[in-house]
Parts: C-alpha cells; structure tokens; sequence
C-alpha cells in the first residue's frame, strides 16, 4: 500500500482512543472543564451506562461566541500558553484533547454561554463535522450534551461492558469528583434516578455523608499533616477507623492538587499504616489530599492524567503514610469485634453442637482417642482419629499414613458450600427480622443491589428499597444471625464488578464463608468430630471454594526420615 496521510476524522478518532475510552472517560473530562470553569454547581445525567446518553452541565464561567468552534480543535486551550505553564498549572485540563476528542466519537451539541455576553452559543456536531452553530439565550454556564457514543467506533462499544457496569464506573468518577471538590454541588441522575446529591457546602463530611451515609461519615478520623513538621506537603481529608473496612480498594480517593490521580505505590503506604488495625483483606475508605508545589510533581506523563510523578516520591508516601497512622493513633477506635462473631461463640459456651443434631459425647478419655470418622465408600479422605484442635484454628487428626492439620475455617466453608449448593431455591428457607436493618448504600453499590436482588431474593434475603440508597433487610436465610447476613450484603456491595452469571456462585461462596466457624473459635470435641464426619463426605474435601487447601498433612515417613537425620 502506498504511503498517504490519514484523513482529519481517521486521525481524531484514533487520537481520541487515547483519553476516551469508556463512557467514564467522557464524563471525567467533562466534569474536568466544568471544574476548570469556577462551577458551584455540576449536574450529570447518563442513560443506558452512557453509552446511550450523557449530559454534563455547570454555571461555571461558559465560553463566548467566537470561540466556541475554536475549543474543538486540537490542542486549542486557554489553560497553557507555553509548556513551562505545565509545573505551575492549576487547572484540571491543559492538553486541549477531550472536546475534540469527545466529538469525533459522538454526536454532541453544546449550549454555553458566558458571562461577559449578553447571549449564549449553540452548537451541534455530528462525528466531529458541523452541523449547527448560532446565538441562542441561555445563564451562565455550560452544557454538554452526547449521544450515540461510539457508535462510529464499533471496536470500542464491543469492549464496553453491561450498561449497569458503566455506569457504576461513571458513579465513581462523580462521586470522587464530590469528594475532591466538596464545595460543589453535585448531582447524578441515572436512567432517571437521582442517585446523587451532594450538599456542595465545602464539608468534605458532609459530601462523605451523601456518599458513604450517616454511619460512615460519623466515624471517620480527619487527617493533618504532622505538625512537628515544617513540611512542604500538606495532607488533608479523612480516613476510616479500623472498624469500617472495605473488601476492596475502591473507597480509597486520591488526589494530588486537587487533580484525582491513582497510585499503587500511595495505596500500598496508607496500608502500610493500617498494618496490624485490619483484617487481611480488608482495606480502608478515605479521601486523602496532597497538596504541594505544583514543581514537585509532573501531571503530563499519562493522556488521561490518572498519574502522576513526584519529584520526591518516598517523601509524598512517607507524609501520607505518616499523617494516616497518627489519626489512626491519636484517636484510637473501639474495633466492633462484637458485631462479628458472637453467636457461635454463645453456643459453644452452652455446649451445644453448631451443626445439628449431633449426640453430645461423654467426653472421656476413652472416646477421645477412639476413631471418629467411619469411612464411607465416597471418602477420599482415610479413616481419621481425632487428636484435639491448636490454636483454635486447626484441628489435628491422625491417619494411616502420617499426622493431618485441617484449617476448621476452610474446611467448614467447603461442607457449608456444598450444603448451600445443593439445596433447591425452593429449598432455602427464610427467617423474617424482627427488627429488619438497613443497608446504606452509595450509588456503585446500589446498583450491585439492583442486580443481584433476584439473586438474593431466591436465597433468602428479603430487601425491599426504603428511600433513596437505602434499603431495609426484612428476611435472611435461615441458619444466619443479622449480623452474619449484614457482613455479607456489604461484602457483596463492595465488589461489584462481577458478571451476572457469577453472581449465584459468589453468592453461595460468601454464604458459606459468613455461616462458617471462624479462625478463633474454641470448638468442643463434638463439633470437633462433626466437623471431620462432615469434611469427609464432600465432594472435595481438600479445597475450600475459594481454592485454599483445607488439609495439610506430614508424612510419617517424612517424621522418620527427620527423626533418624543427625
Ligand atoms: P482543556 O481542558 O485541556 O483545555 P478541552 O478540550 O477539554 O481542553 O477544552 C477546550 C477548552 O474549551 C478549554 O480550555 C476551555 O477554555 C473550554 N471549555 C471546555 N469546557 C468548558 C466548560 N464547561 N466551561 C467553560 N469552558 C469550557
Ligand atoms: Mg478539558
């Protein structure tokens, strides 16, 4: 093929392939400009994830007539006017790419007007050609308004996924704007349902309050940088008390000059400074702003801008990290262990057996050492004599060929597994609460709700919307304390990037882990027994369904060996 030039619109589409990939890129960069503009107030409306529609507009400073064409071009700004600009800026946008961007893979109209003029401009453009451009009254301000996103990039809509999954990645760019910018007011309307109001008072707890709810907003601990020192970073924002975790890393918002970027390496620092206050897998919520010398840090070495590169990295962590832990220090949390674990722990004290009707053993000598497992001819585990539990984690049985350690943990979580896996929907019974509780959630989360609620309805969970993102907890599945099932549902919210097909299996498996005996708990010789009569009839007996081993053993011969060696 000879060599040519690319045409005007083949270029912009595959220029704009480098900072609009998702209908969450769209909205970033709008939200962006509307920012750079002074809003008070920014209003965004998607339909269908986005990718049906998206309108973002503020009261922000609008643009005049004459050069309303001019900020679809390429590289056309009024933020930079000569590249050392870049280590002194201050706005969000400088690169001059999203509207162009934006309009060459939509169908886009805008209706701006700005203060300094009498009347406002309308503008359509369809792909990136004109299509309409003329005077037209609106208040100061700036609207943007797309639709059929994509729809000239077919490779690109084949990579987007559900609508619902868009738009909860939408959800988190607004919501972490929110909290950057707490002095302006945000709303967020999705498919027709405001999802989103934030008080726009300058409150960082009180933006925190409209995301997180009341529970969350309450306990949070402020951040201050260390006083003792005279330190050119300043860190601010709020962070989580060890007893409000995540099981992922979403809730964690960093921006650096008010600019969210996102960091592995300032994760891993304010992780650092919760070792040893959370469990393993849980992570922190928190709104942690950097502010430094715009000269300390280079904003231009990503299209998108999502990272950033600091003059002085392990400064910028060690600040960070340092400023976490002495909030976390200073005022010292209650962790809520209580909530957790404490109703196996009654029974155990009552010495009842957990799973059922197990004969309660006379506890002598004599039985204690006698076999506990009669082999069943779909065992894959040996015939196994109890020995006794260590640690109150593991039990240790003896077997033909050498010494067994069961994670009673795992193991539990494999039995309860393949007990909820078997049962028919019609099977699953439910226990109405007496005193229902209720779940707030913010918008991501909701709509993890929303897709999984046939899902829940159908293991037990009766949760019926009680106003907006909040939602009442009437019924949970037999066999669960409220506590139990509440650790669950919130388990489930916080990972919601799950395929709707993964949805019962996960599920099943967070059932089970919930209903599970914990690492910790003393257990009674009876349950102790059970607990291997009941391994020893799975299906797979030696993984829980997360995969872990539930069974380690040590070798006789491998004892022998290392006994003999001198
Ligand atoms: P950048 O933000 O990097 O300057 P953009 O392509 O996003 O580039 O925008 C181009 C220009 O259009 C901006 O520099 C700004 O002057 C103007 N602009 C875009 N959006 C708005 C808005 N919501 N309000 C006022 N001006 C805007
Ligand atoms: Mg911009």
């Amino acid at each position: 093929m000879p060599i040519k030039l690319l045409d005007k619109a083949t270029i912009a589409r595959i220029a704009a392939g480098e900072v609009i990939e998702r209908p969450s890129s769209v909205v970033k960069e709008l939200l962006e400009n509307s920012l750079d503009a002074g809003a008070k107030r920014v209003d965004v409306v998607i339909r269908e994830g986005g990718i049906g529609y998206i309108e973002v507009s503020d009261d922000g400073c609008g643009i005049v007539f004459s050069e309303v064409l001019l900020a679809f071009e390429r590289h056309a700004t009024s933020k930079l006017s000569s590249f050392e600009d870049i280590y002194a800026i201050s706005s969000l946008g400088f690169r001059g790419e999203a509207l162009p961007s934006i309009a060459a893979v939509a169908d886009l109209e805008m209706l701006t007007a700005a203060r300094t003029e009498e009347s406002g401009t309308y503008l359509s453009l369809s792909g990136g050609e004109m299509v309409k451009h003329t005077r037209m009254a609106r208040s100061p301000g700036t609207t943007i308004k797309l639709t059929r996103l994509f729809s000239r990039v077919p490779a690109r809509l084949k990579f987007l996924k559900t609508p619902q999954h868009e738009a909860s990645k939408v959800s988190e760019v607004v919501l972490s704007y929110a909290l950057a910018y707490p002095e302006v007011k945000f709303t967020l309307s999705i498919d027709g349902r405001n999802t989103l109001n934030t008080p726009g008072n300058g409150k960082l707890r009180d933006a925190v309050l409209e995301i997180y709810g009341n529970d969350v907003a309450s306990k949070m601990l402020d951040l201050e940088t260390d006083s003792y020192r005279s330190s050119a970073i300043n860190i601010s924002g709020l962070v989580s008390p060890p007893e409000i975790s995540r099981s992922n890393r979403n809730s964690l918002h960093f921006f650096v000059n008010r600019r969210l970027i996102q960091s592995r390496a300032l994760q891993k620092a304010v992780e650092q400074a919760y070792s040893g206050l959370l469990m393993v897998g849980r992570y922190p919520l928190g709104v942690i702003n950097i502010c430094l010398d715009g000269a300390l840090v280079d904003v231009n070495i990503h299209p998108t801008k999502a990272e950033v590169k600091f003059s002085d990295e392990s400064a910028v962590f060690t600040s960070v990290q340092r400023a976490v832990r002495s909030a976390l220090v200073e005022k010292p949390p209650t962790p809520h262990i209580a909530e957790e674990a404490p109703v196996y722990r009654q029974e155990s004290a009552r010495q009842e057996p957990i799973w059922g009707e197990t004969p309660k053993p006379a506890g002598t000598v004599q039985q204690y050492f006698s076999p506990v497992i009669q082999s069943a001819k779909t065992s894959v585990l040996p015939l196994l004599r109890l020995v006794g539990q260590i640690g109150g984690l593991y039990l240790l049985a003896e077997g033909p060929d050498g010494l067994y350690i069961i994670d009673q943990h795992a193991a539990h979580e494999r039995i309860r597994y393949e007990e909820i896996a078997s049962q028919t929907p019609s099977e699953n019974a439910r226990q109405s609460l007496l005193a229902p509780f209720i779940l707030e959630l913010n918008p991501v989360q909701e709509a993890m709700i929303e897709k999984c609620k046939s899902e829940l309805d159908l293991m037990g969970f009766e949760i019926e919307e009680f106003g907006r993102r909040v939602y009442r907890v009437q019924s949970i599945p037999a066999g669960f304390t409220a506590p139990q099932a509440k650790a669950l549902l919130s388990e489930l919210v916080d990972n919601p990037k799950d395929a709707p097909a993964e949805i019962k299996e996960r599920l099943q498996r967070l059932m089970a882990c919930h209903t599970a005996v914990r690492a910790g708990q003393v257990l009674n010789e009876a349950e102790m027994r059970e607990l291997l009569l009941k391994l020893e009839k799975t299906a797979v007996p030696g993984h829980c369904p997360h995969g872990r081993p539930t069974i380690v053993k040590i070798d006789f011969s491998q004892l022998e060996k290392d006994f003999k060696r001198t």
